[in-house]
């Protein structure tokens, strides 16, 4: 081989190795890690996806630490009250994001306008990365829900702008460089999301071999992360954490509440905001007993007047919680007529899908919970228990004292060592 195709050959290989590696994080071995949470929020994972679908990584994890066999999200059993209540350690109702989109009386929350994600108005409590950043640690958030507004006046160290189009494995590998940096500099807390197994499970129903492959593709990212740590020698130090908002269930078109013929929109004092299994009313002065009248005629759903939900749901004494919402029963959904006619309608008419936002009372609305790391006991499963509660596990962890919260650390301290 001549000097040239030889430096042309190492130049290959090079670019081989860049391609496989292209964050280029570092692999040196980190010998001074102090007490670390990484915190990985996966969208509807459901609670039986780990023996439904037997994803290896995260299986091996389970095994290796805690598993319980349910995470019981709060109520409304949506995406950003869930997700912010496990960091926050509140129920929606006492940390604000009382459902993924609501209105506080003067204006209109939407999760998905980057604006009200990045508004610090609308975020109440402390979530973990401000109770450590003003204990002196750092800490790096990549696109968890709340990470990007300014709560209190502070972000994490690292906070990023939700984009979903960010690939799930840049997300690991910043966290991993992140990782990397001196004593120093190095995040205590660090936290990401995925939001594939929801995607897919709402569009197939939570029984498609579809979920499967996202379960599975998942997995390899936990499997990319784990890799980084043990080339790092640090994977049985760091307490990795895997967490879901909620679960789904399946929900087929037949069982639809046509909401919108129930109602005299006249008795409106603005449009109610609607979801597939949420509905929220806004009735006119003293026009709320007969707005309740007109809904109790709907078969498939439940309707509550603000302050009279089930002292189980902890969902009260927020003026964001609406004067009347009305959630579909297990398996049902609520439409308007049109978007009902569309539907079946449509060309891929699909008569089963997943949803979630039910009551939390049911089984196929817990998400998943698994502990790693040194602090927690081996090859456990545990009872289910409320995400309102790992707010103080990962406190105790890191050694942080919690800021005020809905949950108690003795509930949960039997999964710790
Ligand atoms: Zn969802």
């Amino acid at each position: 081989m001549s000097i040239l195709r030889r430096l042309t050959f190492l130049l290959f290989l090079g670019l081989c190795t860049l391609a496989i590696v292209p964050a280029a994080v570092g692999q040196a071995k980190i010998r001074d890690l102090k007490p670390t949470v990484i915190l990985l929020g996966i969208d509807g994972f459901r609670h039986d996806y780990v023996d439904k679908y037997d994803p290896p990584h995260i299986s091996r994890l389970a095994r290796n630490g805690i598993r319980a066999k349910g995470l019981i999200p709060a109520f409304p059993t949506k995406t950003f009250p869930n997700f912010y209540s496990i960091v926050t350690g509140k129920y929606p109702a006492n940390h604000g994001i009382v459902d993924n989109s609501f209105f506080d009386g003067e204006q209109t929350f939407r999760y998905t306008n980057l604006a009200d994600a990045e508004a610090s108005k609308w975020w109440i409590g402390e979530p973990i990365w401000i109770t450590a950043e003003k204990q002196g640690k750092r800490t790096a958030t990549y696109f968890y829900p709340g990470s990007s507004a300014a709560i209190n006046d502070t972000k994490a160290t690292l906070s990023r702008r939700y984009n979903g189009r960010v690939p799930n494995e840049m997300r690991i590998d910043e966290l991993v460089r992140e990782l990397g940096k001196p004593t120093d500099q190095r995040p205590a807390f660090l936290a990401t999301y995925f939001s594939e197994v929801d995607e897919v499970a709402h569009e197939f129903g939570p029984d498609a071999d579809e979920v499967r492959y996202a379960v599975l593709n998942v997995d390899r990212l936990v499997g990319r992360l784990v890799d980084a740590l043990r080339t790092r020698g640090i994977a049985d130090r760091v307490h990795l954490i895997i967490v879901s908002d909620h679960g789904l269930t399946t929900v087929k078109t037949e069982n639809t509440v046509i909401v919108d013929e129930l109602v005299d929109t006249n008795l409106y004092a603005r449009n109610p905001i609607t979801s597939r299994i949420i509905w929220q009313f806004f009735p006119k002065q003293g026009k709320v007993p007969e707005v309740l009248r007109a809904l109790a005629a709907g078969k498939g759903m439940k309707c509550w007047e603000r302050e009279k939900f089930p002292e189980r749901f902890k969902y009260r004494g927020s003026d964001r919680i609406p004067p009347i919402m009305c959630v579909a029963d297990l398996g049902w959904q609520l439409s308007t007529r049109e978007s009902y006619d569309a539907e079946r309608r449509s060309i891929d008419a699909r008569v089963i899908r997943g949803d979630h936002g039910f009551d939390n009372i049911h089984r196929d609305m817990q998400g998943v919970f698994i502990g790693s790391g040194s602090s927690f006991k081996q090859n456990v499963v545990a009872e289910p228990f409320e995400n309102i509660e790992i707010y103080n596990l990962m406190c105790k962890i890191l050694g942080l004292t919690p800021a005020k919260n809905d949950g108690d650390i003795n509930r949960v301290k039997h999964l710790l060592r």
